[in-house]
């Protein structure tokens, strides 16, 4: 087994695992170590935005209000807190590398979206967010000499001495090698692989959390699974998201009979918190007896949907559904994981030193979009993590 040796190692490369990259490169050298091509990650594939407290109509309090509120009294307040308060020097910090969110006229271009009582989602090339965030922290990493990439290369298992994490065993075109390091940070993304529907990409199996497991750790949160409430069903489509941004931006969710039913469920309607979607879609196909609802946009300028999703109006298209006049099929997909590794001082396995903060500030529903920045956020922390 070959021994190689860094100053701190990052496993994962989603914007968890960049933005680590970024923080810590200035301490010393970085080694990012991924299972695929540096973007394959949810990341990528992220969709419908960012939550952020920046519009004129929007306060930080008032988004701190709407997480409490969604996350149904399991939030860690001062987890919150963090969330709301540092998330606009985030997005400025990813707008300076050279991020494009949509903007309206020049002024940054602001979504409602569910759980939110405020216009307060960003997004970029419509529905491509997570891809323009991948696009500019890759940009970022591959301009910093002392960060070394390491693709298709899979982290087994954490090198563990007297309990304490050294660095980890990685499997690469057959050779096993020993990656010793100072830090070692494990930003691994989820687990929807282990569901039947799913909009993960392949590479989420919850590696990080067996190998934290196998490795001592204390997992906190196991039963939160994030759900999307819709992801396309017709023959023959992948797993394919349709964002909540569509009902954000007016589309409805009608059963087989061509019926509205979110009234029924929450008087938020389409707006409710993403879990109350879940469970209201469920019991409608259980009550009309279908395999699907419906999702209408059709009231909606079909320019307008074809410019702000344009994505999802090209995926649809290759399977015959015009979103612009069909409804179409969503099911719901268990796809997210968010669960954590509780760190500790004494362990340097880190997720650093927030990472204990960072589970708190989702709660039972999480306000939707506010992953990639509490990925930046959390990653922060620099070499005194441990
Ligand atoms: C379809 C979809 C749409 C979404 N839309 C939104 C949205 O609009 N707004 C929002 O806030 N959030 C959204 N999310 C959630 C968001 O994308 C994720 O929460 C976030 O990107 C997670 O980032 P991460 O860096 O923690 O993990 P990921 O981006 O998943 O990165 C994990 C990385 O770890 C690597 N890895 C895993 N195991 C190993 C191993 N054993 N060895 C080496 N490398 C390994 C993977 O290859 C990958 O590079 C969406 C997710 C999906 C799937």
């Amino acid at each position: 087994m070959e021994t190689e040796k860094t100053d701190f190692l990052i496993i994962g490369s989603g914007v968890a695992g960049l933005r680590a990259a970024v923080e810590l490169a200035p301490h010393g050298e970085v080694l990012v170590v991924t299972k695929d091509v540096l973007r394959e990650s949810s990341t990528e594939y992220a969709q419908g935005g960012v939550a952020v407290a920046m519009s004129d109509e929007d306060r930080v309090g008032i988004h701190f209000e709407d997480t409490l509120k969604a996350g149904d009294g399991l939030c860690r307040e001062e987890a919150v807190r963090v969330l709301v308060e540092e998330g606009a020097q985030k997005i400025l910090e990813l707008i300076e590398w050279g991020a494009e969110f949509d903007r309206a006229g020049t002024k940054l271009d602001f979504t409602l979206e569910a759980a939110h009582s405020r216009r307060r989602v960003l997004h970029a090339h419509g529905d491509s967010t997570g891809k323009e965030i991948e696009r500019v922290l890759i940009n970022k990493v591959v301009s910093l000499k002392c960060v070394r990439k390491f693709p298709f290369a899979m982290t087994v298992d954490l090198v563990m001495r007297d309990g304490v994490c050294c660095g980890a065993y990685i499997l690469k075109e057959g050779r096993m090698y020993q990656v010793l390091a100072r830090a070692t940070v494990l930003a691994t993304g989820g687990g929807g692989q282990i569901f039947s529907r799913t909009t993960n990409p392949q590479v989420t199996t919850s590696d990080g959390m067996a190998i934290a497991l196998r490795a001592g750790a204390v997992m906190e949160d196991m039963e939160f699974v994030q759900f999307h409430p819709t992801v396309l069903f017709a023959p023959a489509a992948p797993q394919f998201l349709l964002s909540e941004a569509m009902r954000g931006e007016g589309g409805l969710l009608r059963n087989i009979y061509g019926e509205p039913f979110m009234e029924n469920y929450h008087p938020d309607a389409e707006l409710a918190p993403r879990d109350v979607v879940s469970r209201a879609i469920i019991s409608e196909m259980v009550r009309t007896e279908s395999m699907y609802v419906c999702l209408d946009l059709t009231d909606l300028d079909a320019r307008f949907v074809k410019k702000r999703f344009p994505r999802i109006y090209r995926t649809c298209l290759q399977y015959d559904i015009d979103i612009t006049r069909d409804t179409c099929s969503p099911l719901h997909d268990g796809r997210g994981q968010d669960r954590y590794i509780r760190t500790y001082k004494h362990c340097r396995a880190l997720c650093c030193r927030r990472g204990y903060l960072y589970r708190g500030s989702r709660g039972k529903s999480s306000c939707k979009q506010q992953s990639p920045r509490r990925a930046c956020l959390w990653c922060k922390g620099g070499p005194g993590c441990r």
